[in-house]
This record gives structure tokens, sequence and C-alpha cells, in this order.
């Protein structure tokens, strides 16, 4: 079954689906995205994923392509057409197409829109929960406003590309002062030996994941108590369990650092715990 992608107003063969060479998307990494987790045939916490891009939208000026309620239509549609039950739901958002300025162009140019979606294998992700992922750390290098969810994503690029040359699954980007700020395409948790979920704050300084803030309800529902603070990598490699968290991966155990093996070297029992209790509490909008 040929997939099948939405462009700015028009569904079209995933294969045939571009913009223009003056998108500003294209030409400065103008736009903001968002990844939605589709799973058993529900969109996973759209409600909130369709706020975080109304902020993102805010903070640049961008007007909304669509009317909300049209864009939930769009990207259901999108799920269905592409008979997606396990997967994601990909939306772009752009200044639009206008001869190449750094000015904003006039208010008469409208935003562009893609949506794609794409089916992934659940049983992939339960395989990774069970033996952890690794991780390396790289000097924070980002811009400060990385609350925004922009499609201007180079350095998290490279992040990760280092991440898999070193045999590792993700990167995190620590300050200069030696916290932890996140991954390249996640947020970063750990637990200490008392138990207590450590993430840090959601301010500029990272991105405020949808996963992240539905596993402050599930952690309440679950009685796990949550302090919002910076966390060093060496109390990272000293915690009893370390985890990331994103729209794909839900919570992951985390089983070493920098090659350093962290919580014996085993997923821990928390995170599995927030991981199987994530759909009990996630919003699921039907496809
Ligand atoms: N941090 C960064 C830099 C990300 O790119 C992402 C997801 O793409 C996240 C965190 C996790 O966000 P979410 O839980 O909304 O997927």
């Amino acid at each position: 079954m040929p997939r099948i992608a939405y462009v700015n107003g028009r569904y079209v063969a995933h294969r045939d689906a571009s913009v223009h060479v003056e998108d500003r998307g294209y030409q400065f990494s103008d736009g903001v995205y968002e990844v939605c987790e589709v799973a058993r045939g529900f969109i996973i916490d759209m409600p909130r994923h369709l706020d975080r891009l109304n902020r993102s939208l805010g903070e640049l000026s961008i007007a909304w392509p669509l009317h909300r309620s049209a864009l939930a239509v769009v990207i259901r549609e999108v799920v269905r057409r592409n008979r997606v039950t396990d997967g994601l739901v990909y939306l772009q958002v752009t200044r639009g197409v206008a001869g190449r300025d750094h000015f904003f162009p006039p208010a008469s140019v409208r935003p562009s829109l893609v949506v794609t979606a794409k089916k992934i294998d659940p049983a992939a992700g339960a395989k990774r929960a069970e033996t952890g992922v690794k991780v390396i750390t790289v000097p924070e290098n980002r811009w400060d406003r990385v609350d925004i969810k922009s499609v201007g994503l180079l350095p998290n690029v490279l992040a990760k590309q280092q991440a898999k040359e070193a045999g590792a699954q993700e990167a995190w980007f620590v300050d200069a002062d030696g916290t932890v700020k996140e991954g390249a395409s996640t947020n970063a948790w750990i637990v200490t030996r008392d138990g207590v979920l450590v993430t840090r704050p959601a301010d500029h300084g990272i991105l405020r994941g949808i996963t992240r803030t539905t596993l402050f309800d599930v952690a309440a529902k679950l009685g796990y108590r949550i302090e919002e603070r910076g966390f060093s990598v060496a109390e990272a490699k000293a915690a009893r369990e370390v985890f990331l968290s994103s729209a794909t991966t839900i919570a992951m155990p985390i089983v070493e650092i920098d090659g350093e093996p962290v919580a014996n070297g085993h997923p821990g029992t928390i995170t599995l715990s927030l991981r199987q209790a994530f759909f009990d509490v996630a919003k699921k909008s039907p496809a």
C-alpha cells in the first residue's frame, strides 16, 4: 500500500511529496514540528502536542496553517490513510514560501504544512526496553531557545550521529556547569537511591517533552515523588536508575553512560513500571 503525505492542502503519494525550494523551512529552518506517537490505533496525547505546537508557533510569530480542529482532522486522516496503528505522525509548519530574505515575508504568505505518518513495530521498543540503551555526553552547543520545537536541529543531528558512532543510542547535552540538560531527541531522568524521580525543570534550557509531562501524571498515579532540578553526570552515574523519555520511546531505561555501566547495567523497576502504566494515563484520541 503506497504511503500518503499531506502537503499544503493535498494528500499526495509520499514518494512525490515535496515543498518549494524557497520554503523558509528549507532555507532558514524557519519552522516548527511535532511528533505524536500512534499506539494501538490511538493518537497519544494529541491535545498536549497541539498545545505545544501553539506555543512554538506563537514564540516564532508563525500563524496556524489551519484551524486547530481542521489540523486534528488532517492528522487523523494521514494516520488513517497510511493504516498506521502503531508508529508516529509527524507534522511540520514553516513560515511559508517566499523569495529568500531574512525578513519575515508579508502576512499574505501562508505557512506551509506537511503531515506524514509511518509504522513502527511496537515489539522493537519493548525489546529495547528489556536491555536498555546507552548514552554518551556532549557539551551543550545549541541556542538558548530549545524550548521551541524548531526544525533547526543540526547540533542534535551531529550529537546523535556521534552517539551512534560510539555504539550508543542517545547523546546527552551537558551544560558548562556540568548539569545534564536533555538528550538530542529525548528528556533525561534519574531515580535517586530513595526512589525519587529527578528531571531538569522545563525552562528555556530543554524542550518540555509531552511524554515528560504525562510521566508526571503517571508518577503521581503510582505514588512516586518528582523533583524538578538539575543533576550532574556524576549523580546520574551513581543513580539507582536512569532513563530517557520521548513520544516514540516512552520511558526507556539507560544502562550505560559514556561507556560506564549505570544502575548495575540493568533496566530499573521504577522505569519499567512507568513505562507499563503510561498508556493507562496518556490521553488516547481515536485515529
Ligand atoms: N527533547 C528534545 C530535544 C526532543 O527533540 C524531544 C522529542 O523530539 C524530546 C525532548 C521529547 O519530547 P516528547 O516527549 O514530546 O517527544
